[in-house]
């Protein structure tokens, strides 16, 4: 995407329309310097504003994207450039949930087990010992339900039966018998339970 270029394009459209920063900022809601970041190249506007500013120039988004007016054949290349784009993206962010969700799970599970250790090594109350393991039962819970969170939202599962690809809920995902890759679950198109495995995007 070529910051300079979508700017260079924004500030032509709004000269088209003899409107200043101030005027197309009073028509869309923001002000003239949030106008001139985004003719600098700077920054790039919001998704929302890329719709409204799509409506008020009668102009696709992906043109918006491109900096340019497109023919058929160009409008179609680059749309798919974006959607390859925003793929790539998708798949490194799951990729980095997976990472910090593993490393949420053996952090909390340390320091669970660890409290647990201690504190039956340890010569003290009983009425502490209980506390501390109630509590470091809880910590192992809710490193459990961060990691379910985090794994949840990356990627897809995959029915082996249909190729079906679904997010499944966060009952049945906790719920479902699991190995490292794949995971029992009610296929939504089979009604179904499989071994799904996981797909990143
Ligand atoms: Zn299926």
């Amino acid at each position: 995407m070529d910051m300079q270029k979508i700017g260079n394009f924004l500030t032509e459209l709004r000269k088209n329309k003899n409107l200043t920063q101030e005027e197309l900022g009073d028509q869309i809601g923001v002000t003239n310097k949030t106008i001139s970041r985004w003719e600098n190249g700077n920054y790039l506007p919001p998704v929302e504003v890329l719709q409204i500013l799509s409506k008020f120039y009668n102009i696709s988004i992906n043109e918006l994207l491109s900096g340019e007016r497109l023919d058929c054949e160009h409008y179609k290349e680059n749309a798919e450039e974006y959607i390859v784009v925003d793929l790539i993206k998708k798949r490194k962010e799951a990729k980095k949930h997976i990472i910090i969700s593993f490393i949420v799970a053996i952090i909390t599970t340390i320091a669970g087990l660890s409290i647990v250790l201690l504190s039956a090594l340890l010569d003290t109350f009983i009425w502490l010992k209980i506390v501390s393991i109630a509590f470091s039962i809880i910590i192992i819970i809710l490193g459990i339900g961060v990691c379910c969170v985090l794994t949840l939202d990356a990627g897809v599962y995959e029915c082996p039966n249909c190729g079906e690809k679904f997010v499944p809920s966060m009952k049945d995902f906790i719920a479902g018998a699991h190995t490292l890759t794949k995971r029992k679950l009610k296929c939504p198109k089979c009604q179904k339970k499989y071994f799904c495995k996981k797909k990143l995007s």
